[in-house]
């Protein structure tokens, strides 16, 4: 099974279900960039102060604070441990940084799942998208709903609404996706590592996807 991973896909794509699917059936140690991001902002730490105003807007956080703090978490992880990485890299710079960072310990990504969808069908999902604001656990007004309306089923609060998940902030994080992390897809096809998964098919059927080109 290969273990180093990157989800890649624009936000709505539900990479971010699959990869707590993979966490909770075959313990992969899944890592959401924003969600490290939005707990650091939470924390009022210096990374989170720095990161702040750019979520607010649906803007990329610049590299170098998340680079800084995804090394960090890499960094603490056991050696030989994979990961299943949901959001980051998001910029070209980024990705050159990762696969540095990588080398320098004799290590490499292993496979690239791209989450491909079209626009309308992202945007539906996020309109209807849903958070735990305790566990980070997704969502869906129609398509996933929790067992109580409303509230989390593994830690029992109440579900909000993403602050960058309203209109006028998803169309410019779709602008922000074409331009800086769409090319991240040729860059990881040119390195022969990237399988591409058809989003709007169900569920399950992607999760069959995903385990065979995990597989490989
Ligand atoms: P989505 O995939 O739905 O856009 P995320 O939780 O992955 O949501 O990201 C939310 C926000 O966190 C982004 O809009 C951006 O501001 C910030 N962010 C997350 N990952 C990165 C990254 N790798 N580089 C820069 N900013 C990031």
């Amino acid at each position: 099974m290969r273990r180093r991973v990157i989800l890649l896909g624009p936000p709505g794509s539900g990479k971010g279900t699959i990869a707590a699917r993979l966490q909770e059936n075959f313990g992969f140690n899944h890592v959401s960039s924003g969600q490290l991001l939005r707990r650091e902002v939470e924390l009022d730490s210096a990374v989170g102060r720095r990161a702040k105003s750019f979520l607010d807007r649906g803007e990329l956080v610049p590299d170098q604070t998340v680079l800084e703090l995804m090394e960090r978490w890499m960094d603490a992880m056991p050696p030989g441990t994979g990961f299943l990485s949901d959001g980051f890299p998001r910029t070209l710079s980024q990705a050159r940084a990762l696969d540095e960072w990588l080398a320098s310990r004799g290590q490499a990504i292993d496979a690239v799942l791209f989450f491909n969808c079209p626009e309308a069908v992202m945007i539906e999902r996020i309109a209807g998208r849903r958070v735990c604001p305790q566990c980070g656990r997704v969502y869906h007004q129609v398509t996933l709903q929790s067992r109580v309306a409303g509230r989390c089923d593994e830690c029992g609060v109440a579900l909000v609404q993403r602050e960058d998940d309203t209109a006028p902030v998803v169309r410019k994080r779709f602008e922000i996706y074409s331009r800086q992390t769409e090319p991240l897809v040729a860059y990881y096809r040119a390195q022969g590592k990237l399988t591409e998964i058809d989003a709007t098919r169900p569920l399950d059927a992607q999760m069959d996807d995903v385990m065979s080109a995990l597989a490989k």
